[in-house]
């Protein structure tokens, strides 16, 4: 693959950065933080979370609403909710990190204190309570320009490298008007966030815990030292980008040298500080056929992450023009894997798998300032990663009007 200089004139383009493998030692002081067990449960053990988990859903009723046939109506109201989104599947497997147990990857995690808030939010679907809901999900906040990787598929390709337009206060502004709104999950990106660790370690001492913080990254950076850090500043988990199972080709769809070292290094480093993993993959069309995907899931499992999320490539950045959609064919065996793999009893001990594509088909978009919302490198509100449409910064004081205007226009996809 040709490396392409466009982008080349704010980093130093040595493939490999300043960031060498020799940092990623600890010594005896920096050593891992002395955690619970994290890892996928399945039978009795996950039945038992189950029930505790669909008692809790009782107390949170109780405390929302007074009249007990409302306590019936509004656990129906979940037990469809769930229905509407996963069928009649059953899924058979949590992941236990750090206390807390995870289905997906955009639901908090069971027993977190924003888990209530966040079901309390669903219910005023069903009925009014006097919780403050949460405006969104998800939101993700672009941090950075910088990014010493070269992707084939970098959705954020016109802006990468480019001069930085926000400050740090504008960014920290940005995270405190979110939390204003109410968002339960707040994924940092980039560019690469880590190129910015103390920012990001600052932004989130800052804030309230009434927010998830999650970062997507490449692994850059992720030795010990720095996901203990993060960790220890309130991080719930990370998403490192691993596009294949062999070396040599992760790196050069990435163009970087040591791509490949540090998604799966930084992936060890961070769950052995008790946050939540998950593999992030771009399934090219040239990568999707079942043995390609058997090998991946097989690695994912061997590197102890918890959850692999599937994202079909999309003509966007760095892709934009060429012709990149996967065939029918393609979608059939993903939506096969993703269902086989999180609901039969084969694969029990596998990370879970999350799947937008699956649920977008079915269901319809839920970002576009609806549940969700992408807030760029230039503090510009936008409906998803994928899908770059400015409608406005976030800091702007009519704010609330561009958001209706947004979520009134939709998302052009789904
Ligand atoms: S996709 Fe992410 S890691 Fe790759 S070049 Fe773009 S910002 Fe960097």
């Amino acid at each position: 693959m040709l490396f392409d200089k466009r982008n080349a004139n704010t980093l130093p383009l040595t493939s490999t950065g300043n960031w060498s493998v020799e940092e990623d030692i600890l010594t005896k002081e920096e050593s891992p933080l002395n955690l619970r067990r994290s890892s996928i449960i399945s039978g009795k053990e996950k039945a038992l979370i189950h029930l505790k988990l669909k008692l809790s859903l009782l107390k949170i009723l109780i405390r929302q609403y007074r009249n007990p046939l409302d306590w019936i109506k509004g656990l129906r109201f979940l037990i469809k909710l769930r229905r509407r989104f996963l069928g009649d599947h059953v899924l058979n497997k949590m992941a236990f990190v750090d206390g807390k147990y995870y289905m997906g990857l955009f639901t908090p995690g069971w027993n977190d204190q924003v888990y209530e808030r966040f079901i309390a939010s669903e219910l005023k679907n069903f009925k009014e309570n006097n919780t403050a809901a949460f405006r969104f999900n998800h939101v993700f906040l672009a941090i950075t320009k910088k990014c010493a990787l070269r992707c084939e598929h970098c959705y954020e390709w016109e802006s990468l490298n480019k001069k930085e337009t926000r400050t740090t206060a504008e960014i920290q502004a940005t995270v405190q008007r979110l939390q204003d709104f109410g968002t339960a999950q707040l994924h940092f990106t980039g560019g690469e966030p880590m190129l910015k660790i103390d920012t990001l370690i600052s932004l989130m001492q800052k804030a309230t815990e009434e927010t998830n913080f999650w970062m997507n990254t490449s692994g850059l950076k992720l030795t010990s030292i720095n996901a203990r850090r993060l960790k220890e500043a309130g991080l719930t988990g990370v998403f490192i980008s691993l596009d294949h199972y062999q070396a040599e080709a992760h790196n050069s769809f990435r163009n970087y040298k040591d791509a490949f070292y540090w998604a799966t290094e930084g992936a060890k480093n961070a769950r052995n500080n008790g946050l939540v993993v998950a593999f992030s993959i771009c399934m090219t069309k040239e990568f999707v056929n079942e043995e390609n995907i058997r090998k991946y899931m097989d690695l994912a499992k061997d590197t102890g992450v918890h959850f692999v999320q599937f994202l079909e490539p999309k003509n966007v950045g760095h892709y934009k023009g060429k012709e990149v959609s996967l065939n029918d064919g393609q979608i059939k065996l993903l939506e096969n894997t993703f269902l086989k793999m999180n609901f039969s009893n084969g694969y029990l001990d596998y990370p879970l798998i999350t799947y937008h594509g699956y649920y977008q088909r079915k269901h319809g978009c839920y970002s576009s300032g609806k549940k969700g919302l992408y807030v760029d490198t230039d503090g510009d509100i936008n409906p998803c990663t994928f899908c770059h449409r400015k409608s406005g910064n976030i800091l702007d004081p009519d704010i609330e009007e561009k958001l209706e205007q947004m979520t009134t226009s939709g998302c052009p996809e789904f």
